[in-house]
């Protein structure tokens, strides 16, 4: 703590990680001797830099952007961006902490990092928007490469805005390369990759409840956030014959005792593009009720999934949850069970997923993407959705292998952190002392 002053977030990643691990190192001290822990809770290297741009009024303005490049043990720095006033680097130092422990459960040859801005995308034009990219892109494109630091987008950072800076890195540096993930079909992008972390945080949870003989199906469902994750994971709900009935925003949350269709979702989807815009509309268009500044947790539900950003569920509102019939919590954001709201979905024994293993489907398919763009081919959209499918299921796996208790009780925290650790732990012995 005292290394790391006022990284809150970064203690409490660290924290929880190291609780389930240090017994695990224990049993192993091969992992001691060469202070592996330690080291994968130190960056790599941490890059900081100033972002000048101007408004469409011509008034000038100063941001700070990042790159945490935190541990590239098994493959290239591979992380999101995140434009958001909240970012600092405590933010990005847990992110990209986290980061290297999910994409390591992947499978896949990715180290961890993570990057962003304090810029707030709300009430910005499209140029703003895009002037403020090219900025970013200006520095950031000497510290990344499609071997070196492969970025991915985040909250505030969609589609739209990988085009923008994709574009500039190549303009600055005359190479087409796969150095960004998430970005347009026609430049390199894959299928499936928008859907992928709100469908494998659903395929995770499935796997949780197939486990105990358990479905989806009948269920009433409650999800947070309404951007890219909750609402593709609200969509696969609706697949699977699940009922979810709450999405919500920075302003509040709207329940829709009813149910979400495909119709409702996608007019969410268009209607949340546009950044800055309310969730709130939504009760105008569809009817149901509008919370203005609260989050869904009260909500009578069996099942449930925190979609949009750290520490949005704590220790009360799991109790909540547990009261009212909640049987498994699935993870779409990163951590946004507090320390808390952990320990009571584990000492309560239900099906409790932290992100690191039910969101991993995004940066999965990030994989896959670089893989193709390496190839210089496109997969097909059915073959995709399988691989993302057996990513899942080989991380919940991977879970149910190292975190099963003598009484049959998968804790997934333990599982994820150690089977996430072991790995990248693996071949840092291999390296040596560097
Ligand atoms: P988006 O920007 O598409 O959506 C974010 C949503 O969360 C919006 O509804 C936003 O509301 C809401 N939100 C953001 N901050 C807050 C806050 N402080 N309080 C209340 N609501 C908030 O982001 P994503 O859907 O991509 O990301 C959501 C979460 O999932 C993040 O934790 C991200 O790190 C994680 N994640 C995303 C992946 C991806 O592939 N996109 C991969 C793995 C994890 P508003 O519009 O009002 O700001």
């Amino acid at each position: 703590v005292s290394r790391n002053p006022g990284e809150v977030e970064f203690h409490q990643a660290v924290h929880e990680v190291a609780e389930t691990v240090i017994p695990f190192i224990n049993n192993n001290p091969v992992y001691e001797k060469i202070k592996v822990l330690e080291r994968m809770a130190e960056p790599d290297r941490i890059i900081s830099f100033r972002v000048t741009w101007a408004s469409d009024d011509g008034e000038v303005h100063v941001n700070r952007g990042y790159r945490v490049q935190f541990n590239n043990s098994i493959g290239p720095y591979k992380g999101g961006i995140r434009f958001h006033p909240s970012v600092n680097q405590g933010v990005l130092k847990f992110l990209g902490f986290e980061q290297t422990f999910k994409n390591s459960l992947t499978g896949l040859p990715m180290g961890g990092g993570k990057g962003g801005a304090d810029f707030d995308p709300k009430g910005k034009s499209q140029r703003e928007i895009m002037r403020f990219c090219q900025n970013f892109m200006t520095e950031l494109y000497r510290h990344v490469g499609q071997n070196i630091d492969v970025p991915a987008g985040d909250i505030g950072v969609g589609g739209r805005e990988i085009g923008y800076m994709f574009g500039q890195f190549k303009r600055i540096t005359n190479s087409f390369e796969g150095v960004l993930t998430g970005k347009g079909l026609e430049y390199g992008g894959s299928r499936m990759r928008p859907e992928a972390t709100g469908y494998g945080a659903v395929y995770f949870l499935e796997d949780m409840l197939n486990h105990k003989e358990d479905a989806i199906e009948g269920k009433t469902v409650i999800i947070s956030g309404s951007g890219n994750v909750a609402t593709h994971a609200a969509e696969k709900i609706l697949h699977r014959g699940g009922k979810p009935v709450t999405m919500s925003d920075s302003g509040g949350f709207i329940h829709d005792p009813d149910g979400f269709t495909q119709e409702k979702i996608d007019w969410i989807k268009e209607h949340k593009k546009q950044r800055g815009a309310r969730i709130a509309a939504y009760v105008d268009e569809f009817g149901g009720t509008f919370h203005e500044g609260a989050r869904p947790w009260s909500v009578p539900c069996e099942l449930a999934l925190p979609c949009a950003t750290q520490n949005e569920l704590n220790g009360e509102e799991a109790k909540t949850l547990l009261k009212n019939g909640c049987v498994a919590v699935s993870e779409g954001a990163n951590m946004p069970c507090d320390m808390n709201a952990i320990t009571a979905f584990s000492e309560a024994k239900i099906l409790y997923a932290p992100g690191k293993a039910s969101n991993a489907g995004g940066v999965g398919m990030s994989g896959l993407e670089m893989s193709q763009n390496s190839a210089r081919l496109h997969r097909e959209e059915e073959d995709l959705r399988a691989a993302l499918k057996k990513i899942m299921g080989d991380i919940h796996k991977a879970c149910v292998e190292q975190g099963t208790g003598p009484d049959g009780h998968v804790d997934y925290v333990k599982g994820a952190n150690i089977a996430g650790f072991k790995k990248v732990a693996d071949a840092m012995l291999a390296f040596g002392v560097i």
